[in-house]
């Protein structure tokens, strides 16, 4: 796991950010998703020059207003739907492994390129992760499923049409229970799921300079899932945290990497406005393209102040039903194409595919082999007494979780154990970028550590020292304390002795 998950924080913006902060460019990858013909695209220059005056004039007021005095009187609703990219050894339909980064057009057979006369055999792991992710997510599974047809032209899609799941998902009506982080005011939410469904990813186009494109297939078939949820979001934070809480479930859950600038984790994520009250929702708007927590979070904020403003100057007109992409270097969103009505994907059973037939035995195997989740952990340290802060800076990473569990079992008091993990410890894993999983440090020894400390063996300083030996050269804490004498001396009759 990336050491940069143990130290995830998703930065607030309620002050929106200078839209023309170009100093803060970064250059990341654009999402390349499924549907649309131009969603790999980067939009074009006279794409952005082509907003009209309203919109000029409502980004740079906004970027001077916060968020809730823009919002009065108005409510924000936000739903997301997230592809999972699967971490199986091959891929959905044939034995082809995938590597995230391989040479172009290295992992691939005939299945995965759609020549003709080919059939799809099913990957069992891909049930069996879709299993696990949907009991994990509290949904109803379907016993028996099956595979559609959803047919669309893109040259990175060589069959004309992507195996999915239509009317019949392997897993529906579940939710998401987390907690909001205690810097913006902390709160539990449970957010709504409407449905979990597999599928499998289409092979990406390398635009070139000139007037033509590549395509590699390396990621053609690779399993999906694609992860719905209930408009029940009402803020840039609420919606990024959902996105956090589904990247550790899977990460927990071992389906994925849940690495967004991998592509392994994609959001979609629909907004719209209403004056609150009002029981329609309004037009609602699609973003894409945000490869972070913090990303969502300022790139849907954004989208709600662009929106609010617009229904409260009198041109709720101007919002128009399409897709936006959220440009990093601009901190705003920009039009990337209106859309034109529901495209007609023409659904049907997939006819080279059997039904997917869940038993319950099945069913129960795998869920007696999950792992203690996210939300069930964080209730768990909070009855230990821990603060929903330690509670949730040690529940996010799994490994830190462990680290933290062992040490405790040995006997270390869990409030000192948090303390020494999320202080020096975390702050030598920053510096030395790595996890927890690297350090030569046992949680035998912390917990031995925190022992002679407390029996007055040495004390608190020469404690830092020790954890600093133990941390970078490994070793146990007694042989430390012998070969360097640090045993603190507290009786006054000794010392006068000195
Ligand atoms: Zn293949």
């Amino acid at each position: 796991m990336a050491s940069t998950s143990f130290f995830r924080g998703i930065r607030s913006n309620y002050w929106m950010a200078c839209p023309f902060s170009i100093s803060n460019r970064r250059c990341g990858p654009y999402f390349c998703t499924l549907q649309s013909s131009k969603a790999q695209t980067v939009p074009h220059k006279e794409n952005i020059q082509g907003q009209n005056k309203v919109q000029e004039r409502t980004s740079q007021s906004i970027s001077r207003k916060p968020l809730e005095q823009i919002m009065h009187g108005y409510e924000a609703i936000i739903g997301i739907e997230t592809h999972v990219q699967l971490s199986t050894t091959t891929k959905a339909f044939c034995s082809c492994p995938y590597f995230y980064g391989s040479r172009p057009n290295t992992n691939i057979c005939p299945v995965c390129m759609g020549l003709p006369g080919t059939l799809p055999v099913l990957n069992s792991k891909v049930v069996n992760f879709a299993v696990k992710l949907a009991l994990a997510l509290n949904c109803e599974l379907s016993m028996i499923s099956k595979f559609d047809r959803k047919q669309y032209f893109y040259p990175d899609l060589p069959k004309g049409y992507q195996i999915s799941q239509f009317d019949i998902p392997i897993a529906t009506k579940g939710f998401i229970d987390l907690d909001l982080p205690v810097e913006f005011g902390g709160g539990h939410r449970r957010f709504g799921i409407t449905r979990v469904h597999m599928e499998e990813d289409a092979g990406k186009l390398l635009h070139s300079e000139g007037s033509y494109s590549q395509v590699d297939l390396n990621r053609a078939g690779v399993p999906l899932l694609e992860i719905v949820s209930e408009p029940d979001m009402r803020s840039g934070l609420e919606a990024a945290e959902y996105a956090a809480e589904l990247q550790r479930l899977v990460r927990y859950l071992g389906v994925s990497n849940g690495n967004m600038q991998e592509g392994s984790l994609r959001c979609d994520v629909n907004v719209s406005v209403r004056p609150i009250g009002q029981v329609e929702f309004g037009t609602k708007v699609e973003i894409k393209n945000m490869n972070s927590f913090s990303a969502m979070n300022r790139a849907i904020d954004y989208e709600i102040s662009r929106q609010t403003l617009l229904h409260s100057q009198g041109q709720s007109d101007q919002i128009v039903q399409e897709t936006r992409l959220w440009e990093e270097g601009y901190q705003k969103t920009v039009t990337m194409r209106k859309k034109e009505g529901l495209a007609d994907y023409r659904y049907f059973p997939e006819p080279d595919l059997p039904e997917v037939v869940l038993t319950n035995d099945y069913i129960e195997n795998i869920r007696r082999s999950l792992p203690e989740l996210p939300e069930a952990k964080r209730r768990r340290y909070e009855m230990m007494g821990l603060s929903l802060q330690d509670v949730l800076f040690l529940a996010n990473d799994m490994s830190v979780a462990y680290f933290f569990d062992l040490t405790h079992e040995n006997g270390a008091d869990a409030k000192l154990a948090a303390n020494w993990i999320m202080g020096d410890i975390a702050a030598f894993l920053k510096n030395e970028h790595l996890t927890i999983d690297e350090i030569k440090l046992t949680p035998n020894e912390l917990a031995n550590l925190i022992a002679s400390i407390r029996d007055g063996t040495i004390s608190g300083k020469i404690g830092k020292e020790i954890l600093f030996e133990l941390l970078s050269k490994g070793g146990t804490v007694k042989k430390i304390i012998e070969e360097k004498n640090l045993v603190q001396i507290v009786d006054p009759g000794e010392i006068k002795q000195w």
